[in-house]
């Protein structure tokens, strides 16, 4: 793995010593991936992640990979995933996974200042839907392999790209269609999965290297209420829209417990070094035991330590009513959730009932596809352990032979994407951008 992440995947990162290893004519060919990839439509409304496979099979191809070292699979037509596999001259070893998703969150023009599937360079910085999430990390890949196959590079061990339909929306997830379907095409020792985690920089300088050890989980319930409705000329105390409107606002005033793994303790004592002087007592503060909570509630009015700290539920969306003039029959919201690993949503989903405090109300799990269940899995992430430190050199037994899977929608919200082109070295320069499920 360090042979692929020094000669090409590391390079593209924008790692800065690594970048002088590019010359133009490599950097122009990761910019026309990249606006390849962006100018593709693949959100689950409009698009499809199959003309995004088929073009950057077709870059393959032209690089000589075989034919038979390349597949477009998966469930229908426009949700199809392509799978390269960079074979080694000889190896017994299991090969190892890459995997990025193609497919983005869906854009509206309206809501961004420019065409969200236009490549625009501007400023210092890409704009488009999937210049964070993540065809950044797309083209990095796609062009490691086309710059190395056309090197005569051999890898060790084999190793593996999938790009995968479905991971923010919709219900054909590509990992989970490949895992349950074509395994044989990604079976690997382990996966690495760049769509968290990260560099940041501060001032144009690395200052942070994230990985991510395991994932919260991701889950939607629907809150909702219904009653008689009636005529608005004459109300009456049972009203569907304030009691989901109630409701809401308990849960806005009550947070999920804060609460610490192994990980999140090991991230925030090393997170605390980069901090403010400030900002680093309050760390502190939460790591002492017991956490001291006024300490946590303060470090959680930033959002992302506030997501560290504990599991969030929030409301997303809202449909009520049928008339200006008419008694709502009906109200119901989506609530949707970040499950700390330890913790079930069925678990989340009697504590958010307990949180509502209200009997009139239905607290359902929504499942991918839409539909509601009145109760949601007992299955948990597990906890995970303590990060191994000193170690550079990963063995296959340490990682269970098992593949990471993406799970859940990550969110990009509304107003627009870019990326910021200026890596270290101050040259533009595609590399992984930290961005949060
Ligand atoms: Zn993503």
């Amino acid at each position: 793995m360090k042979m692929i992440l020094t000669a090409g995947l590391a390079a593209l990162m924008g790692v800065c010593v690594q970048a002088q290893t590019l010359d133009t004519a490599q950097r122009q060919l990761a910019r026309d991936v990249f606006q390849q990839l962006i100018e593709t439509d693949t959100t689950h409304s409009t698009g499809s992640t199959t003309s995004a496979a088929e073009k950057m099979r077709e870059r393959m191809l032209q690089a000589g990979f075989a034919p038979g070292d390349m597949e477009i699979a998966g469930p229908s037509t426009k949700r199809m995933n392509l799978v390269v596999r960079f074979r080694a001259e000889q190896s017994d070893a299991k090969p190892v996974l890459v995997i990025g998703h193609l497919d983005v969150v869906e854009a509206r023009r309206s809501d961004w200042t420019v065409d969200p599937f236009v490549f625009l360079e501007r400023d210092g910085f890409f704009y488009g839907r999937g210049t964070q999430d993540m065809k950044d990390s797309d083209a990095s890949f796609v062009t490691s392999f086309l710059i190395l196959k056309k090197e005569g590079w051999k890898p060790k061990r084999d190793i593996i790209l999938a790009l995968t339909a479905d991971e923010e929306s919709g219900g054909e997830n590509g990992v989970d269609w490949l895992l349950k379907n074509r395994r044989e095409l990604v079976d690997a020792a382990f996966a690495i999965n760049p769509d968290a985690g990260g560099l940041v920089t501060e001032h144009a300088k690395p200052v942070e290297m994230d990985m991510e050890a395991t994932e919260k989980v991701y889950a939607d319930f629907q809150v909702s209420a219904s009653n008689p409705g009636g005529h608005s000329s004459r109300p009456v105390p049972e009203n569907a829209i304030y009691e989901v409107a109630d409701a809401l606002g308990r849960l806005e005033r009550m947070p999920f417990p804060t609460e610490l793994n192994a990980v999140t303790r090991a991230y925030l004592e090393e997170r605390a070094k980069l901090e403010t002087p400030a900002r680093r007592k309050l760390i502190e503060l939460v790591l002492s035991k017991p956490m001291n909570q006024i300490a946590a509630a303060q470090l959680s009015a930033d959002a992302g330590y506030n997501a560290t700290l504990r599991t969030t539920c929030v409301a997303t969306m809202m449909q009520a009513g049928h008339a200006v003039n008419a008694l709502p029959g009906a109200a119901a919201a989506n609530v949707n959730c970040r499950i700390l690993p330890g913790h079930s949503p069925e678990e989340v989903r009697q504590r958010l009932v307990a949180i509502f405090h209200d009997p009139r109300l239905k607290v359902e799990f929504k499942d991918n596809d839409g539909s509601l269940h009145a109760t949601a899995t007992e299955r948990a992430a597990i906890a995970p352990p303590a990060a191994a430190r000193g170690r550079d050199e990963a063995s296959e037994g340490d990682y269970a032979g098992d593949v990471a899977g993406n799970s859940g929608g990550s969110g990009d919200g509304d107003g627009g994407e870019r990326f910021d082109l200026h890596n270290g070295c101050g040259h533009p320069e595609l590399r992984f951008q930290r961005h949060g499920n």
